[in-house]
């Protein structure tokens, strides 16, 4: 008989299937993946997740499309207000030399804006597993190291460690929240961006293709509880945590509804990114869920989290 699936988090086996998918964003596969919840703790997580297959569910289109690149005026709002966020967290730690490290930072945008916005970063570090991004990375002042988070092997400790939308692609969380403990000096902060599972738009969509699962890249997926007790377990104390809006994520989930009913053509040259439709959606849900924010979660969470002593 096989092993019972058991939760990646709480390893309780009391799990709920939520949908089978396939990457309808990029089709970098055709293969088909089981989402599935946790009744004990509403861990979300990818049944089998294709640990071995990172350069095939990764392909040059995904990294093509980039953030930075998508350019845009709501891009740019979006970028305002990361950065207005990352000066507040900077002005608030003290010393008079900060060092940064980006892990999952690709061409280094955010280590740049995060130089831009305190003239105290002196130094800046970015680790991504995509050796392309070396040549812009460096060119733009920072040190690149190319290493998964599981590997990255640096001698250093750093003020402000950021996992922007990164360890809901991780296989081990617990693994990689114990080991940035190690990169964390005793004043700094860990910086992480995931996706809220306790959501409007995980609620209507969870059952056919909610953006959130961004399959079969999105293996762990946390709630505000489940993702500070986790945080708590490894040794942090939470210093704040808030939503921040998901646009993206309504954007994928509406396009996946349009593909399902043939309403839009998508395909591994043209990623629902691409098409005009999405930009639209963006705009309309960034803007829904400002609206909502004062009243419901959000998609996104951004939690900063210091050593507990
Ligand atoms: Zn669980």
């Amino acid at each position: 008989m096989a092993e019972a699936l058991r939760c990646p988090i709480c390893a309780s086996a009391d799990t709920r299937f939520l949908a089978r998918t396939r990457d309808v964003e990029y089709f970098a596969t055709l293969d088909e993946y089981d989402y599935v919840c946790c009744e004990r703790c509403g861990t979300v997580f990818l049944r089998d997740p294709p640990v071995d297959q990172l350069e095939r569910i990764y392909p040059p289109t995904y990294y093509s499309s980039d953030r930075e690149e998508r350019g845009g005026l709501l891009a740019r709002v979006k970028d305002a207000l990361d950065r207005a966020f990352f000066r507040e967290l900077l002005s608030e730690l003290p010393g008079d030399e900060l060092r940064v490290i980006d892990i999952g930072g690709g061409t280094g945008w955010i280590a740049s804006a995060l130089r831009r916005s305190d003239p105290r970063v002196h130094e800046t570090v970015v680790v991504d597993l995509n050796e392309d991004m070396r040549e812009v990375a460096e060119a733009r002042g920072h040190r690149f190291v190319c290493s998964t988070i599981e590997a990255v092997d640096l001698d250093q400790t750093f003020d402000v460690v950021m996992l922007l939308n990164l360890i809901e692609h991780v296989r081990d969380p617990r693994a990689v929240l114990r080991r940035l403990l190690g990169l964390l000096a005793p004043e700094g902060v860990l910086v992480i961006k995931t996706p809220n599972t306790r959501t409007l738009d995980r609620r209507l969509f969870e059952g056919t293709y909610w953006g959130g699962y961004h399959a079969p890249r999105h293996w762990i997926l946390f709630n505000r509880e489940n993702f500070t007790s986790l945080a708590l377990e490894c040794g942090y104390r939470v210093r704040s945590l808030r939503f921040t809006q998901g646009a993206p994520q309504w954007a994928a989930s509406v396009m996946a509804l349009l593909l399902r009913r043939g309403w839009v053509k998508l395909s591994h040259q043209r990623p629902m990114v691409h098409h005009p439709l999405f930009a639209l959606c963006m705009v309309v849900f960034a803007g829904l869920d400002l609206l909502r924010a004062p009243f419901s979660q959000t998609a996104q969470m951004f939690v900063v989290l210091e050593k507990a002593d």
